[in-house]
């Protein structure tokens, strides 16, 4: 049998399944009366100190891995007063001490997780996954706990936690499969880091599989197969066999300064979500070609005083000194909720009020971003731009706003960076048309191809029912990139690319042939695309866009570029 899934770490494997069923606590609702109430209260503490001395520990084993960082960010919730406080109140209130951290911690993560985005829903898994550890603790029982495997396996659960990872010995497992889990959510991002593949959403997977049965899983066409048969195995233990060898190779390219074949510097940047994430990979990388700042506003009741985002900023700006931070102002609405902005529901919220327009109908917010931003200019070498601007009267209005910012500083004697570069995005097809006037206004560019595809196809890029319509190898995508990047090229401005298509070895490959020298993208894609860089033939790239801007079909614009990796 072929089953399908959504593949959220590439690669091959091939092996035997073992089936894991984390331990599902049963919450007794029998109240505790007035006299018991100090000692459940006593109870709930034991077992905080409990979980928060097992995460301290995971932290320190894995000190330095994404580990420690995802372990970290549970400790933080764990220590939050306000959780705590409500648990207690809730025992105060005759709640046993199981059903008062089942109540808050599930409240909480319900919040969250009807945000809708997938980094902020992911926090919702965290709650849930502190809510299991401290059931656990309060029942007596081990929890999760995935170290009894000894021999290499394909994991196969409904959805993996965490704390459940913390355990896990990346040796010993081939592969991971799971029911349900986001492309972003944790298990992707650990599985991703170990370079095991992981195929998520296979439906009723634990039922379908047996322990012990042989399977193949294809996290690169997103198959898990099961029964394979004497063919099947042969040729996908070959193709393994090259995987793992190209993964190798890619692996040595990590730390080369990307240069083309005939001489020309590439830079590889890196896009980032938080000021906390990735700034261990920073000497790997030519800097950040994107700094995703609405994250530092989601997931919580207000928004970022100035000082709290000026603290942020030069955090990462510092971290990355002396290669350049390329920050994005506010990217929020649409599907990006604020709760502190409490925004009205919209038809179509792709089309709305959101990013910059929003900032411009909130100018005050607006503008206490940009002071916290300029301020923080002078720890690092900051270059600045406007997510969704639609045309050149948004971008002037945008800069004007910066002005405005500046001198609000000016009158407070507090400096900024004079060097300090301001650009766009480029992701509505409009502002692409209109690339040769844009370019005339600002230091540089940066093509968002995830909403350019998205608003050049007019098709959603989060519904799964038109997700074949969505297809960044489109060759009026292509047409429209390679419009704007020639008209940068031929001005002499800096134009990168740090939508999806930066990370994806096809794509780049048509990037760097319209002449891109300069693709930001996730840490994973990083030594990959050093790796083709260093290795593509320059003179077919280009000739291969100029052949895929007279094709028809987003098919044969992919094959084309394919064929030169
Ligand atoms: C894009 O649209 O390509 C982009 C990088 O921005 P985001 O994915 O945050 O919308
Ligand atoms: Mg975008």
């Amino acid at each position: 049998m072929k089953y399908l899934g959504t593949p959220a770490s590439e690669g091959i494997a091939i092996g035997k399944v073992f089936r894991y069923f984390p331990y599902i606590p049963v919450i007794d609702p029998t109240p505790v009366s007035d006299e018991a109430v100090e000692a459940e209260g006593q109870r709930y503490r034991a077992a905080f100190e409990q979980v928060h001395g097992r995460i301290e520990t995971i932290i320190e084993k894995r000190a330095g891995t994404e580990q420690a960082e995802i372990f970290q960010a549970h400790l933080d919730i764990l220590e939050d007063d306000t959780l705590s406080d409500e648990i207690l109140e809730a025992i105060a209130a005759n709640m046993n001490a199981a059903q008062a951290v089942d109540l808050v911690y599930t409240q909480y993560a319900e919040v969250l997780a009807a945000v809708q985005d997938e980094l902020i829903a992911q926090r919702a898994a965290d709650m849930m996954d502190l809510r299991l550890q401290l059931l656990c603790a309060l029942e007596g029982k081990e929890g999760a706990d995935l170290s009894q495997i000894s021999e290499p396996v394909i994991l196969v659960t409904h959805d993996l936690m965490p704390s459940d990872t913390g355990a896990l010995d990346p040796d010993m497992i081939l592969g991971i499969v799971t029911e349900i889990g986001g492309i972003t959510s944790h298990s992707a991002i650990i599985a991703r880091s170990h370079g095991i593949p992981a195929l998520f959403d296979v439906e009723n997977a634990c039922e379908k599989l047996a322990d012990g049965e042989i399977v193949i899983l294809d996290a690169r066409d997103g198959i898990l197969q099961t029964e394979p048969t004497a063919e099947q195995f042969v040729a996908y233990t070959e193709k393994k066999q090259q995987l793992d060898q190209q993964r190798e190779e890619e692996r040595t390219y990590l730390d080369v300064a990307a240069t083309t074949r005939e001489g020309d510097r590439v830079s590889v940047l890196l896009n980032i979500g938080s000021a906390d994430e990735d700034l261990d990979f920073a000497s790997h990388v030519d800097g950040v070609g994107l700094f995703r700042t609405e994250f530092l506003y989601m997931g919580r009741e207000d928004l970022p005083d100035e000082e709290e985002q000026y603290r942020l900023y030069k955090k990462v700006f510092e971290a990355f000194a002396p290669n350049p931070v390329t920050l994005r102002t506010l990217d929020i609405g649409g599907d990006k909720e604020v709760r502190a902005l409490d925004l009205p529901k919209e038809e179509n919220p792709f089309l709305g009020n959101r990013a910059l327009r929003l900032c411009f109908e909130r100018e005050e917010m607006f503008l206490t971003q940009l002071r916290a931003v300029l301020r923080a200019s002078v720890h690092g070498n900051l270059k600045l731009m406007f997510p969704m601007v639609s045309g050149l009267e948004d971008l002037r209005r945008a800069k004007d706003l910066l002005e405005k910012a500046k001198e609000q500083l000016r009158q407070k004697g507090e400096t900024w960076n004079p060097d300090l570069r301001v650009g766009t995005m480029i992701e509505i097809p409009a502002l692409a048309v209109m690339a040769d006037l844009l370019v005339k206004e600002v230091d540089f560019a940066s093509i968002g191809t995830n909403d350019l595809t998205q608003y050049t196809l007019a098709v959603d890029r989060v519904n799964p029912a038109v997700s074949h319509y969505y297809q960044n190898f489109n060759p009026a995508v292509i047409r429209l990139l390679n419009y704007a990047v020639t008209t940068f090229r031929s001005a002499g401005k800096d134009i990168s690319v740090c939508g999806e298509m930066g990370g994806d070895r096809i794509a780049s490959v048509a990037l760097l042939g319209m002449g891109i020298r300069s693709l930001s993208m996730g840490r994973s894609s990083v030594a990959a695309i050093k790796k083709i860089v260093c290795t593509l033939d320059m003179e077919q790239a280009r000739r291969s866009v100029e052949s895929a801007c007279g094709f028809a079909t987003a098919a044969e614009v992919k094959s084309t570029f394919q064929a030169l990796l």
